[in-house]
């Protein structure tokens, strides 16, 4: 990972304010150590989803074990868009490309879903969370989406808030257009793609009947699963979101 030593951001769980130290896990230590080479007053940039992005020094260096030192604010907690995305999972390899450009473009809370026509069902959410921290980090947000466990396709309908909006990707065409999905003002949304086989007949119906879905349309060519949440996140970041 090419970084500048200037450049480097941590997401930690600690509380952020002036003159604070804080402790980081051993995993962290090595990378900045023993993978960035990182020395004693080197500047480390903080954030923890709540106080907005710090930068700090390198305080101290023991085995396995750094501390840094808190030196000022240097870009304020600000709100951003919330916006979930359920996912069937897919390959391996394609799950971590979601994850990673979903994380970029915004998403707050990602959940794993089981469908119908699901066929990788083993989830390993802790490896999801780590590819969105890391995401997180590079990208210069000031958060880390969530991750939840794994959750079947009728649990996140029961479960799902009634005052969320949720945008369910449809390839069969029976969907709204996105630019007319898409509608201000901003509100509280989440969007739901199905897996390599799409949805089932009787999942589309399901979502047909709750009058909290939208089914949405991304155009006449089939995606695939990872293409879809990119292209829908990014239409509904430029027509309602935060790329103003
Ligand atoms: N059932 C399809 C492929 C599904 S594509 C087949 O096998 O032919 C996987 C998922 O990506 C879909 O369930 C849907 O959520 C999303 N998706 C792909 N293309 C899309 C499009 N043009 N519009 C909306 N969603 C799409």
């Amino acid at each position: 990972m090419a970084q500048s030593s200037s450049m480097v951001r941590l997401y930690v769980d600690a509380e952020l304010s002036a003159g604070d130290d804080v402790d980081l896990g051993p995993d962290s230590s090595h990378y900045l150590t023993n993978v960035l080479r990182l020395a004693l007053g080197a500047p480390v940039r903080l954030f923890n989803g709540r106080d907005g992005e710090w930068v700090s020094r390198i305080e101290s260096i023991a085995k396995r074990a750094i501390t840094l030192h808190l030196i000022e604010q240097c870009r304020p907690q600000a709100p951003e868009p919330d916006i979930w995305l359920a996912f069937s999972p897919i390959k391996k390899s394609r799950t971590d490309f979601a994850v990673e450009k979903a994380t970029e473009l915004g998403i707050t809370r990602l959940m794993p879903v089981i469908t119908q026509f699901t066929s990788t069902r083993r989830v390993n959410s802790g490896r999801l969370a780590a590819t969105a921290k890391e995401a997180a980090e590079q990208c210069h947000r000031l958060s880390v989406p969530n991750v939840d466990e794994t959750r079947s396709f009728s649990e996140l309908l029961a479960e799902w808030p009634r005052d969320r909006q949720m945008y369910a990707l449809d390839e069969t065409g029976s969907g709204r257009a996105a630019r007319d999905a898409f509608q201000g003002p901003p509100g509280p949304v989440g969007f739901v793609t199905g897996p390599e086989g799409g949805f089932s007949e009787s999942e589309l119906d399901l979502l047909r009947a709750l009058d909290f879905v939208t089914l949405v349309s991304l155009g006449p060519r089939i995606l695939r699963a990872e293409t879809a949440v990119v292209a829908a996140l990014s239409a509904y970041q430029a027509i309602v979101g935060d790329w103003h």
